[in-house]
């Protein structure tokens, strides 16, 4: 980071050094452009003076908290934008900031900043200002109130909008602005060049673009501190702008786009968004990806928009955010005014249509049941998921109306603080950096503290056997021909009697002490230092183990004796030997490493081609049908754990391809030769 004078120059009144904090977390060492803090920055150059302020180079990424001291120690004014992310650095740069120059002016926004914080500020006397809400007008008219006193003692803050801050030891809290109507009030930080000094100063950091196309959320979702009555109107930034800062994704050869609207499809225009992001990839080749959020209930322009950005191949799959279908929850979570038959109808088109998907839910919702969560489970799996259900643990943001202690006493939250790990993050020494946190939900008044562990254990179960693909291909039998329940199927392997399959015991102990000690403040990953320095999900790190351990046969045997038992119920049994066959196929599919040789298995159904109809969602019947099929284990070779650990398991996650039938398969008909 490289640290520049402010270019300004004032014969008349000292122009004044603003600093600016926006950290973002790295992904494979590439950085977001500090988005928040350049859009402030626009809008002061826009509306303020000429030669008032200079702004020295933003801080963006996480780095020594000395280093970040030394870069803004000739500040007036420091101004942090703040979330769960960042919270603890930020706060510490500004602590020691403060402690090294107590004239400079602290000012704390972002998501992060309690809209009643009183508490925070007592906590942390070195902040002087806590600004709510969108910050822009705000931001500029603290500058000025700054800029025309002669010290920070000085400044008469009571002019300025949705400020909180010290009148000796009181605490005043100012009337809010209004939201802003006209968002081109704005200027685009990217098309007024205020990145330009940035990414000349680091001319080896590959960006990451963040972006608005409008600001709003009409839902209220009460774990989501975005939606409420101040922001329920949606406010669109002008379509010009748009396509042009668009324009200069695609000079700058920005490959990934993060598109931060709420509902991304909500507004007609979108398609004509979606449209020209497609144009430009086509003809210059970046964006390479644009990633939104799915707007809610347009289930036509949700579908026509994803359709656009998924055959361009600027979104290589679409997310379903249904965070629970269990009816009561989304009536406590106050989402109830979203359709799940929009979800189920986008689904099924997407399915259709080959467009891969992914649903999210959330464990540990107010309401929901282990009973319900387990059966919204296997619904989604019904309903054509086979791709990957991302089962996300429910955290509590500061401002979301689920952190009331009102809402949290109605709905006996229980939770936890625990460390902010990245999936997949680097294992770092403790002394290493400032750690991260959030509150954790670890039981619910519906879902006490041991359900709340088995319903997380019953999560990973489902990801290992049937969206790592471990034993998709029998549970898809065994749901479609022996008629039992994905839920039915997987509860044998979390609730069964497993006392004569001890390679499954393992795997659920494992499982349930994972969540246990994610209840004692644990990280929700599960750190490997042997597999690549990183943090696993419970499922992934299990499925390594077994391989290492060389327990995958243990594994399908006991498996098959444990589906074997629950079919015997079933009143539709299965064909013949099915089961044994599914079974021995998908084992000799899975990915493994140090193959030396292909395989050749032989079962009596072609059972591969069932499949792939069957999770598409085509007609298919399973007919006895002697089929040898030849699996290529060469074409494609891991001769080193870290290599298998890093292409199939890690990278495998989103394209869930961890069978060799993902890439390179011949099958042979048994009778063509
Ligand atoms: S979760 Fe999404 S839809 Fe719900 S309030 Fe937040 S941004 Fe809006």
């Amino acid at each position: 980071m490289v640290s520049h004078a402010p270019m300004t120059k004032n014969t008349r009144m000292r122009p004044l050094t603003i600093g600016q904090v926006q950290i973002n977390n790295s992904f494979s060492n590439q950085n977001y452009f500090p988005y928040s803090v350049g859009l402030l920055q626009a809008y002061v150059e826009k509306h303020a003076p000429p030669d008032a302020f200079g702004f020295l180079l933003p801080l963006y990424k996480r780095l020594p908290v000395s280093q970040a001291v030394a870069h803004l120690e000739s500040a007036d004014v420091v101004a942090f934008s703040t979330y769960v992310w960042n919270i603890r650095i930020s706060l510490e740069i500004a602590r020691r900031l403060k402690a090294h120059n107590p004239a400079v002016c602290i000012v704390f926004g972002g998501p992060q900043v309690p809209d009643r914080p009183e508490a925070f500020l007592r906590e942390h006397p070195f902040i002087d200002l806590a600004c709510h809400g969108e910050g822009e007008r705000a931001f500029l008219q603290l500058l000025e109130q700054r800029r025309h006193a002669a010290s920070l003692e000085a400044v008469d803050w009571r002019e300025v909008p949705s400020l909180t801050w010290r009148d000796g030891e009181r605490l005043v809290t100012n009337p809010r602005a209004a939201r802003l109507k006209t968002l081109d009030e704005i200027p685009s930080p990217y098309l007024e060049g205020v990145f330009e000094p940035l990414i000349a100063a680091n001319p080896d950091e590959t960006w990451l673009a963040l972006w608005e196309t409008n600001r709003g959320c009409p839902f209220s979702c009460t774990f989501c501190d975005w939606g409420s009555a101040v922001a329920a109107k949606v406010y669109p930034f002008d379509l010009t702008r748009l396509h042009g800062e668009l324009d200069w994704f695609a000079a700058h050869r920005t490959e990934f786009i993060f598109c931060c609207d709420a509902n991304f499809g909500i507004l007609p225009r979108d398609i004509e968004i979606a449209t020209y992001a497609a144009k430009l990839k086509a003809e210059r080749g970046y964006p390479q990806a644009l990633s939104v959020q799915n707007t809610k209930n347009a289930t036509e322009r949700a579908y026509e928009v994803q359709s656009i950005l998924s055959r361009s191949g600027l979104n290589k799959g679409v997310t379903l955010s249904l965070q629970s279908v269990d009816p009561g929850t989304l009536e406590k979570i106050k989402r109830k005014n979203i359709s799940s038959d929009s979800y189920r109808e986008l689904q099924r088109r997407f399915t259709r249509d080959r467009v891969e998907t992914y649903s999210d839910l959330i464990l540990g919702l107010p309401g929901e049941t282990y009973a319900s969560f387990t059966e919204g489970v296997s619904a989604v799996i019904e309903q054509g998921q086979h791709n990957r259900i991302q089962f996300n643990n429910l955290t509590i943001l500061p401002n979301a109306e689920m952190a009331d202690p009102a809402y949290r006493a109605a709905h006996g939250l229980e939770t936890v603080e625990t460390k902010i790990i990245n999936i997949h993050g680097t294992l770092v020494a403790d002394d290493d950096e400032v750690h991260e946190s959030q509150e954790l939900v670890i039981a619910t008044a519906t879902l006490p503290r041991d359900d709340w562990r088995r319903a997380r254990a019953f999560s990973w179960m489902t990801a290992l056997l049937h969206f790592d693909k471990v034993l998709q291909i029998p549970l898809v039998l065994a749901h479609e021909l022996g008629g039992l329940s994905y839920r039915e199927l997987i509860l044998q392997f979390t609730d069964g009697d497993l006392s004569e399959a001890p390679v499954l015991e393992g795997v659920r102990r494992f499982f349930i002490e994972t969540a246990a000690s994610i209840q004692a403040g644990g990280t929700e990953y599960v750190p490997a230092p042997q597999w690549l320095n990183i943090f696993w999900p419970a499922d992934e790190h299990a499925l390594i183990e077994l391989v290492f351990e060389n327990r995958l046969d243990a594994f399908y045997a006991e498996a098959e004796r444990v589906l074997t038992r629950a079919l015997a119920s079933s009143a539709t049994p299965l064909p013949p030997g099915a089961l044994h066959d599914a079974i021995t196929l998908n084992q000799a599919l899975l990915k493994r490493p140090f193959e030396t040789a292909d395989c050749v298995i032989e079962v009596g159904y072609d059972l591969l081609a069932w499949h792939r109809a069957k999770v598409v969602g085509d007609e298919a019947t399973l007919t006895p049908s002697p089929t040898r099929y030849h699996i290529d284990r060469t074409s494609e070779r891991w001769t080193t754990w870290d290599d298998w650990c890093r292409q199939v398991i890690w990278y495998g996650n989103k394209k869930g391809a961890y069978l060799y039938g993902n890439c390179v398969t011949t099958r042979e008909i048994a009778g063509h030769y």
